[in-house]
């Protein structure tokens, strides 16, 4: 059994500023042992359960793998909205919502790209960033 010490999530950041522009963007992880890549970042790897994780950056832009629309959610987040998975460049898959107007214009495979909140105040008082992805 390894001693890993595995940090709570809050401090496992996924999102990063982009040190070639100002805007954020997503960040996963990628396992230096076999080569696995997961978002978001994971302490130990799913794969084979190796705990050299390393920093990847993710692109801005993926495409639309699959979605389905709410019409009523939980009380924290609303509703209607657009629930959905995007398939990124670099092979992870992301759980996320979308941002559209009219969900009729959604199409499996079309490309969508990454909206990044303003600052919003969770659960536990602290500023936080959320993301959606949109057409
Ligand atoms: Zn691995």
């Amino acid at each position: 059994m390894s001693d890993v010490e595995i940090p709570p999530l809050s401090d496992q950041p996924y999102l990063i500023d982009d040190p070639e522009d100002d805007r954020p963007r997503l960040q996963g992880c990628e396992c230096a042992d076999c080569g696995k890549r997961v978002f978001p970042p994971v302490a130990v790897c799913p794969e084979c359960l190796g705990e050299n994780m390393e920093p990847l950056p993710l692109s801005r832009e993926g495409l639309l793998y699959s979605y389905t629309a709410f019409e009523q959610g939980a009380r924290w987040v609303g509703g209607p909205y657009i629930a959905a998975y995007i398939d990124m460049p670099e092979g992870v898959r992301i759980f996320t919502h979308i941002d559209v107007d009219d969900p009729g214009r959604l199409t499996c495979d079309m490309p969508v790209i990454l909206r990044v909140t303003e600052p919003v105040v969770n659960a536990d008082g602290r500023e936080v960033l959320k993301f959606k992805f949109a057409p």
